[in-house]
């Protein structure tokens, strides 16, 4: 069997493991490298501590229908901690027994905890951005004025995080206007005096303010042959483009930055961070201690996975 094997619903209800047992959730999960992530921070933390030696975190292919009956399984067999992924992040958070406060806004959970009386829910992505926007690129959100691209759950998640911690000013843009509406009106209530406003992607309001934070939250750049979600020229002078998407390393937006010597930074780091926040959730060690051994376990399944 192979280190990492695809597991299914079918696995999880003849699940036995002793030990402490993790496991990520996804429709597909395949390409998933949280395994690799995780796992080689629980060797890493084995090696100093001798509570950690028998946990190990899994996957499971789980399609939509199957998610909740999957939570109800795995909290019976006393699985610590869940990780969702596309596309059960939404799905998830009307099946967990408490969710944590910071993660009621963005209204989508990443994380699941075991607790006596069901699972408690956490949203470790919008950490995961702010980490990684300040290790990549240097920039901190709080004070920064912000271009997020998209509306979907991801750019929710960034909105959210964003204006907790205090951003200078939030301007979303968005291909589908209706969607944008939508998410304007949930983020209403935290904005609070912090200037937010919307706009297509072809109608740049001409008062955005120089030297913005550009955050990519949309899937546009997935494939090398995606549009552009914006073109960056139309944008006054931004500082940087943050793009979440990590596979491909360099999107087209992100190649587009380039060009115009903007500096930029792909989702991977983001995907550490948010990595070792989860971690922190299930074991309580501090995930400062535990990303630079995930962010080794990635950049190396992401060099065998193009062959670099
Ligand atoms: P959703 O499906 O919820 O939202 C997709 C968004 O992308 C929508 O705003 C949609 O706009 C927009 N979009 C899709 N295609 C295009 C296009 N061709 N041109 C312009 N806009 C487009 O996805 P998520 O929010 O869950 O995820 C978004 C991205 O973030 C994904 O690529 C995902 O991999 C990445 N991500 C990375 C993480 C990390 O750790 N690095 C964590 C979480 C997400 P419209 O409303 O017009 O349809």
């Amino acid at each position: 069997m192979p280190a990492d094997p695809v597991l299914t619903f079918h696995d999880l209800e003849s699940w036995s493991r002793p030990g402490t047992s993790l496991a990520v959730l996804g429709h597909p999960i395949k390409h998933s490298i949280s395994p690799a992530m995780h796992n080689a921070a629980l060797t890493e933390l084995a090696g100093h501590d001798g509570r950690f030696a028998d946990w190990k975190y899994v996957r499971f292919e789980i399609h939509p229908n199957d998610l909740p009956p999957a939570l109800e399984h795995l909290h019976a067999k006393g699985f610590r901690g869940i990780n969702l992924t596309v596309p059960h992040k939404i799905i998830a958070f009307d099946h967990v027994a408490e969710v944590d406060a910071a993660t009621k806004p963005v209204g989508a959970v990443n994380t699941l905890l075991w607790t006596p009386g069901g699972w408690r829910g956490f949203n470790t992505d919008g950490y995961g951005l702010a980490a990684a926007v300040w290790e990549t690129l240097q920039l901190d959100l709080a004070g920064a004025d912000i271009v997020l691209l998209g509306a979907g759950g991801a750019a929710r998640g960034a909105a959210v995080e964003c204006l907790q911690r205090g951003c200078a000013s939030l301007w979303i843009a968005n291909r589908t206007r209706e969607n944008l509406d939508a998410l304007l009106r949930i983020l209403m209530p935290l904005a609070g005096q912090i200037p937010m406003r919307g706009f297509t992607p072809t109608e740049v309001p001409t008062n955005l303010p120089p030297g913005a934070l550009v955050i990519n939250a949309t899937s546009a750049g997935l494939r090398d042959t995606d549009p552009l979600p914006i073109a960056l020229e139309s944008l006054p002078q931004p500082r940087a483009v943050f793009d979440m998407i990590y596979n491909p390393p360099e999107t087209p937006l992100l190649r587009h930055a380039a060009q115009l010597r903007i500096p930029t930074a792909n989702g991977l780091s983001m995907l550490v961070h948010q990595g070792a926040k989860a971690l922190e959730v299930w074991t309580g060690v501090s995930a400062n201690l535990t990303a630079g051994t995930m962010a080794a376990a990635v950049r190396a399944a992401q060099g065998k996975r193009t062959g670099t």
